[in-house]
């Protein structure tokens, strides 16, 4: 509930607010014009015996309740000095308690403070380095002589600005946005970045510096940041009279320039779209060598991991390429949806990345259309409906009643579900109203209501669906407010009709009885007698509905396009006609979803594995990575059930699939072949070495893994596929061989690289080698940002799992000291790979003992226990008949010919 207060003409939350708020009876003031609220001066020393920083703080602010005593947020600091002075020139001198629980410092006065402007002043505040990646952190990266180049980063989303900075740190209500001026002292040779240009600069006789910076944009406390240590820059690009510059740790600036360029491209667009020119005379990418999440929005300066800014054309993979387009698009379109238009509070963060993640995919589209930019949503969209078929799921928009729970917030289901419903309701709405969404979205920028303030995404549909006279909200909350998605079921009802039904789709049958129902756009193809396709857009809103589609149809296709978020499931002769036409009339994304809808039944058990088998069949001379993709996920996947023999008989099958596209496609790119191509080749490639065909490694170590460590340039996707086959049939001489190539003085990895050499060290078969990689992790000699996934990886890799789970329990605790929760989080989903029926009681006894180092986010916790139960109920339901099914399609893929 909202307030239209009459007093300081501001909204005020009249409902009880979350306990993680702090009391409003002093808040945060708003000074006219540029007036900063919050001036910081910050001094940072990252390098030497005692690494710290230490600062002052002072705080323009509103006394709205006359009281004696008043907490604001700091945690891990000591502070000391702090005076308020009230609106009458009187300044008190605050006693000072720190109550750790809550991360609040209270401040105490001998009498209380009159309503009105004060000045609340923190003189003096000193605290360690984060050592967790989060608030302000140090991290580090070896250059190739042996150099170790430090870098000092703060990291404020969700609520870790208190760790730098004592604050009101949280990103609304509406008063709690501020302007920042801040001030930096760091030794002369050091570079320091934060939101604003840099206007000035003193040199001390210290050998220190003094940088001052132009005041913020009006902000959330989130976005504020610095950067200080050993970075370098590129030249600057202009982007009319935005100064664009990427900074990285020395030694990088030959991987500045695609990051550059996505940004000279993709600002005007941005703008344009928004109808709001960007707000900041400059712009920073900085690559930091540690980072827990992947990049941060901070307004004016954007931080990254090295892999995700920093990037060789020539040498990555094509989806190593799209994903930096796509984060860099992403942060850039937070500029507007987040920065300057904020969520409320952390219940509404989809507001942010809904429309950023949406953003991205729009742009990147517009910029690289040969990526086939929407294809790649397509598998974001596909794994945000895997979570949400668990019983355990949550909806969109959830509440945060603690701060330990706005971590929780940062999953799929926000970024990739919200953004997936956005781009349905998107498609809908252009579909009706020209321009609708484009509209809708510029309506709300621009309302004053919202523009430099805070938002809601009820707000946000109000806004869209005035501008184009639609309930954009009634739509949209049945998809962000219910947790789940319906699967619809298309029987012909006459020659030119269709009954359609809804039910919400569960990958657990029985578990949730629901009564749910949405508003389902329906994106119908169908074909007539003719052949001839005509299309039509149906809206399904109760149970059960019969379309008439104005003219007689032969087959159809329900979800054309893709964009819906539902499954599909069609009577047995309409669906003989969708798989017998398929791979001529479906197109790419059309054809992952055929997949992807039959695997989700799969798992449901509503659908034999004999029956998906055969359909995988059918794409053998498919020429789209996303369908190799899942057929490759789901061979693996199968394969890895039933005895020796079965999988003996699966490499066969394999063998005979990929043969056509292997012959055709080899091993290196032709000239001016598409990225599709590319990226295909090594789906194929990756696909042969997952199966382990004999003879496969060999090849891989001479046409790439031997010419690269010789120096040679091989191609990113060949690559990939093999240095995964060599590690996959590799001994300890091999494990030594990759983990040495971490070494920058032996080899000099692009940042992508390294990552792929990590993964590499989790595919080996011994288990003391996977055990030694758990021990790295401990040791410090595997970065903590890959930490998480590389324990993942380890997981998944059958042939170590049990070992590797054994250490994981026994050492568990360090490793949760050691972690960010998201990090130990991306560890722990490797546990719903156990997936004998003995493990489900193992996993839960663990879990249930570490309980409290979990806190907050037992909703990620109980999917993984879903997963778990589900993946150990499909082996049990798969495995008996597995040596019957691979038989009989062997058989069937040697019958198959073009
Ligand atoms: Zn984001």
């Amino acid at each position: 509930m909202k307030q239209f207060c009459a007093h300081c003409r501001k909204l005020h939350l009249k409902s009880a607010l979350p306990a993680y708020f702090l009391p409003q009876d002093v808040v945060p003031a708003t000074l006219p014009g540029d007036e900063p609220e919050y001036r910081l001066r910050i001094h940072s020393i990252i390098k030497g015996a005692d690494p710290h920083f230490s600062g002052s703080v002072t705080i323009a602010v509103d006394v709205r309740n006359p009281v004696d005593a008043f907490p604001i947020n700091a945690v891990e600091m000591q502070i000391s000095d702090v005076t308020f002075e009230d609106c009458n020139g009187v300044v008190h001198t605050a006693s000072i308690r720190e109550d750790a629980e809550k991360e609040q410092f209270w401040f105490h006065f001998d009498e209380k403070l009159p309503v009105g402007r004060g000045l609340l002043s923190v003189g003096n505040y000193r605290a360690a380095f984060n050592k967790k990646l989060k608030g302000f952190y140090l991290s580090s990266v070896k250059g190739a002589n042996g150099e170790t180049y430090t870098v000092g980063c703060t990291q404020s989303e969700p609520a870790d600005f208190r760790r730098w900075v004592p604050s009101f740190d949280q990103p609304g209500p509406v008063d709690y946005k501020c302007k920042f001026s801040v001030v930096a002292e760091v030794p002369a040779d050091q570079a320091v970045r934060s939101n604003g240009d840099d206007l000035r600069v003193e040199y001390l006789p210290s050998g220190n510096k003094v940088v001052y910076f132009e005041t913020s944009n009006r902000l959330p406390t989130y976005v504020i940041a610095q950067v200080v240590g050993d970075l370098e820059s590129s030249d600057p690009k202009w982007v009319g009279s935005v100064e664009v510059r990427v900074w990285a740790p020395p030694g990088n600036k030959h991987l500045m320039d695609f990051a550059l360029e996505v940004v000279s491209r993709g600002l005007p667009l941005l703008e344009e779209f928004h109808g709001q020119k960007y707000p900041n005379r400059k712009l920073d990418l900085i690559a930091v060598p540690g980072f827990s999440a992947g990049a941060m929005e901070n307004d004016g300066m954007f931080t990254f991991r090295m892999e995700y800014v920093l990037i060789d054309r020539l040498k990555a993979t094509v989806a190593q390429l799209l994903q930096v387009a796509i984060i860099v698009l992403h942060e850039l379109d937070h500029t507007w949806d987040g920065n300057r238009h904020t969520m409320e509070d952390w219940s509404q963060l989809s507001l942010n990345e809904l429309r950023a993640t949406f953003m991205s995919y729009l742009i990147a589209d517009k910029l690289f259309p040969e990526f086939k930019v929407w294809d790649n949503f397509a598998q974001g969209r596909a794994a945000a409906m895997d979570v949400d078929s668990l019983k355990s799921t949550r909806s969109v928009v959830s509440p945060v009643r603690t701060i330990k729970e706005c971590e929780a917030q940062f999953d799929v289901i926000t970024y990739n579900k919200g953004s997936a419903v956005l781009r349905m309701m998107q498609t809908c709405l252009d579909a009706l109203v020209k321009d609708g969404f484009q509209s809708g979205m510029q309506a709300f920028n621009n309302d004053p209501r919202y523009d430099w303030g805070n938002a809601t995404t009820e707000q946000l549909w109000d806004s869209i669906g005035e501008v184009t006279g639609l309930d954009v909200r009634g739509f949209m909350e049945g998809w962000t407010k219910q947790s789940g998605f319906p699967n619809i079921s298309v029987k012909r009802a006459g020659k030119s009709s269709i009954t359609v039904r809804q039910a919400r789709f569960t990958l657990e049958p029985g578990d949730v009885e629901s009564e749910q129902l949405w508003q389902v756009p329906l994106f119908v193809r169908a074909y007539g007698e003719d052949g001839k396709a005509f299309e039509t857009l149906l809206h399904l809103d109760e149970r059960e509905q019969v379309f008439d589609l104005g003219a007689d149809f032969q087959w159809l296709v329900v979800n054309a396009g893709g964009h819906g978020f539902y499954h599909t499931s069609y009577d047995d002769e309409l669906f003989e006609q969708l798989a017998a036409n398929a791979q001529e009339k479906l197109t790419g994304v059309e054809r992952f979803i055929l997949l992807n809808d039959a695997w989700a039944a799969l798992q449901t058990g509503r659908l034999s594995a004999s029956i998906y088998m055969k359909l995988l069949l059918t794409f053998k001379y498919d020429r789209d990575p996303n369908v190799w993709r899942i057929i490759s996920m789901s061979l693996g996947r199968l394969g890895s059930y039933g005895s020796e023999k079965c999988r003996e008989t699966v490499r066969a099958v394999v063998e005979e699939l990929t043969a056509p596209l292997y012959t055709e496609l080899g091993w290196k790119r032709s000239q001016g072949e598409s990225p599709q191509t590319t990226e295909l080749r090594g789906r194929i490639l990756a696909i042969i070495s997952r199966q382990r065909l004999p003879g496969f490694e060999r090849l891989a170590r001479k046409n790439a893994y031997l010419p690269w460590l010789a120096g040679e340039d091989v191609d990113g996707d060949v690559l990939n596929a093999a240095i995964f086959s060599v590690a996959t049939e590799g001994d300890a001489g091999t494990y030594a061989e990759l983990f040495g190539l971490l070494n920058p003085a032996v080899k000099v990895l692009t940042p992508q690289q390294i990552t792929m050499v990590l993964t590499a060290l989790t595919l080996l078969s011994e288990p003391a080698l996977a055990e030694n990689t758990l021990s790295e992790i401990l040791n410090d000699r595997i970065d903590q940002q890959m930490a998480g996934s590389v324990i993942g990886f380890l997981f998944a890799n059958s042939r170590v799992r049990y070992r590797v789970w054994a250490m994981f329990r026994e050492r568990f605790a360090e490793l949760a000291d050691k972690l960010t929760i998201s990090l130990l989080l991306r560890g722990l989903n490797g546990l719903g790979d156990l997936d004998r029926p003995e493990d489900a009681q193992a996993v839960q006894e663990f879990l249930s003992l570490h309980a409290e180092k979990l806190t907050g986010s037992e909703v990620l916790v109980s999917q993984i226990v879903d997963r778990q139960h589900l993946n150990i109920a499909m082996r049990a339901r798969c495995e008996p008949d597995m040596e019957t099914v691979v038989d009989e399609l062997l058989v069937l893929v040697r019958g198959i010919s073009k």
